[in-house]
């Protein structure tokens, strides 16, 4: 059976930076993906939110940064888009609003290219089934490849899978607030042919996409990739159908004709169970081709629009997360709590897409800061050779609506990967890492782990 140092199970937002980080911290990493690319979530056609606080401040650097400007270089992407005001409503402060907009076939080549340059070892369409432990140390998984099954091996492991897959297969505690508690589902969708500035006309004309004063200071207008100008967030409420509530959307976009929405929605959804997942599936691809079906009918500029593609699968906001040493909660976030073992920021504002299909919830962190992420909140309890990234570490589920963001959940992958490659290195157990070592190795790296 190989071995390797590390082997991360999952390739998607958090997953490949930890692999990338793993591999520059001199392990020899495996990085194991179920899809035929590296990316998951980041691969929808949404923006990155979080770079930057709602004071301005930039909160995340390290490989994350390097991401964006390499994708930059090439044309998949023109980096921050800033400048955008949010009423947090206090009437205290307002949080500058920014995204990154990125094409996100672009995403999967550069994010390919800097696992390859960095030494990772890429396992793709191959699928975690099953762990195998001794006491509380996983000796080896076994994956479902084309092939067959394969076992393989490694020092430390990292769970990158969003829904901790690898933690429940191995049977650490994990948490889940279970159906009807959980945020609601999307399928993200690209769609081609989009007069843009004739939609935002109309959203001042108040007819069919309204809530202009709710949205128009996050209208933000910018460079598109391909050298034009234009808005590069839209958002608002559909007013479809007369009998049903309006959609609020979001929409990003990176070139001339095309733009992303986020539009749709499912609700009582635990992706952990084979039949909602069907469900979701199923139901978003009907609610997609209703709305692109009533959006061309009714609404400026759409007339001639037609469907790019659905995101890969069914975009989950909430799962299953780990019981970590650790539990980040909604009042760390909001009264911007530090922590002696910071080895990530968050500064977006919790973002509740309700469970009931209602309006989306923000609370805002204080004047507009951000907050430290303990590295605790990576290590499941009861492990002695796993670290956990992206959206299922250990927080609270008010928490996760800020934590979950894909600006975090990299930052929160280049602490987990290198966690796991000093571990690794040092023979010893992730939750025994000296805290300064790690955050040293993160400084040393260009990740940003504290603001002034
Ligand atoms: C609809 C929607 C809209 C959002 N909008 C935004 C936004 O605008 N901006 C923003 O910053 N964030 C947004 N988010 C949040 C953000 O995208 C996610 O929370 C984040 O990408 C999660 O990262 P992750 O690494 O935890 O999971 P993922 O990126 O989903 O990665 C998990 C990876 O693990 C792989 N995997 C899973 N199980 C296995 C297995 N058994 N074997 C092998 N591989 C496996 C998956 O294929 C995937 O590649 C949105 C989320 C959703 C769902």
């Amino acid at each position: 059976m190989k071995k390797y140092d590390v082997i991360v199970c999952g390739g998607g937002t958090a997953g490949m930076i930890a692999a990338i980080s793993s591999a520059r911290t001199g392990a020899s990493t495996l990085l194991v993906e179920r899809d035929g690319f590296l990316g998951g979530t980041a691969t929808y056609g949404l923006p990155f939110l979080g770079f930057f606080s709602g004071d301005g401040t930039k909160v995340i650097g390290g490989i994350p940064q390097e991401l964006v400007d390499r994708m930059v270089e090439i044309g998949g992407s023109v980096g921050h888009v800033r400048g955008g005001t949010w009423k947090t409503g206090k009437g205290e402060y307002d949080y500058e609003f920014s995204l990154t907009p990125y094409d996100p076939e672009f995403l999967k080549f550069v994010v390919q290219e800097m696992a390859l340059e960095a030494g990772v070892e890429l396992m793709l369409q191959s699928v975690l089934i099953g762990t195998q432990l001794d006491k509380n140390r996983i000796t080896y998984i076994e994956l479902m490849t084309v092939e067959g099954r394969k076992k393989v091996k490694a020092d430390v492991f990292v769970d990158a899978t969003g829904d901790a897959m690898l933690t429940w297969l191995a049977g650490f505690p994990t948490k889940l607030r279970g159906r009807g508690n959980m945020q609601n589902v999307t399928h993200v969708i690209r769609v081609g042919n989009v007069d843009v500035e004739r939609m935002v006309e109309s959203l001042k004309e108040e007819k069919v996409i309204i809530g202009f004063k709710d949205w128009y200071i996050r209208l933000l207008r910018g460079k598109l990739i391909d050298g034009d100008e234009g808005f590069v967030h839209v958002a608002g409420h559909a007013k479809l159908w007369d009998d049903k509530p309006p959609l609020t959307f979001t929409g990003v976009r990176w070139r001339k004709d095309e733009i992303s929405f986020n539009i749709t929605r499912t609700t009582n959804i635990d992706p952990t169970k084979v039949s909602d997942i069907n469900r979701a599936e199923i139901n978003e691809r009907k609610n997609v081709m209703s709305v692109i079906k009533r959006m061309r009918e009714l609404v400026p500029g759409f007339e001639k629009a037609y469907l790019i593609s659905t995101s890969v699968r069914v975009g989950i906001r909430e799962g299953r997360r780990i019981q970590g040493i650790f539990t980040l909660t909604e009042k760390d976030v909001i009264e911007r709590g530090e922590f002696p073992d910071g080895i990530a920021r968050g500064a977006y504002p919790i973002d509740i897409h309700d469970p009931k299909g209602g309006e989306t919830k923000f609370t805002f962190i204080k004047g507009g800061g951000s907050y430290g992420i303990p590295y605790r909140c990576l290590i499941p309890k009861g492990s002695d050779n796993l670290v956990v990234a992206g959206r299922c570490v250990s927080t609270t589920g008010e928490a996760l609506g800020s934590v979950r963001l894909m600006s975090t959940c990299m930052a929160l992958g280049q602490a987990a990967g290198t966690a796991a490659a000093l571990a690794s290195k040092g023979s010893i157990s992730p939750s025994k890492l000296e805290i300064d070592h790690l955050q040293n190795r993160l400084l040393e790296d260009k990740a940003i782990l504290k603001v002034s």
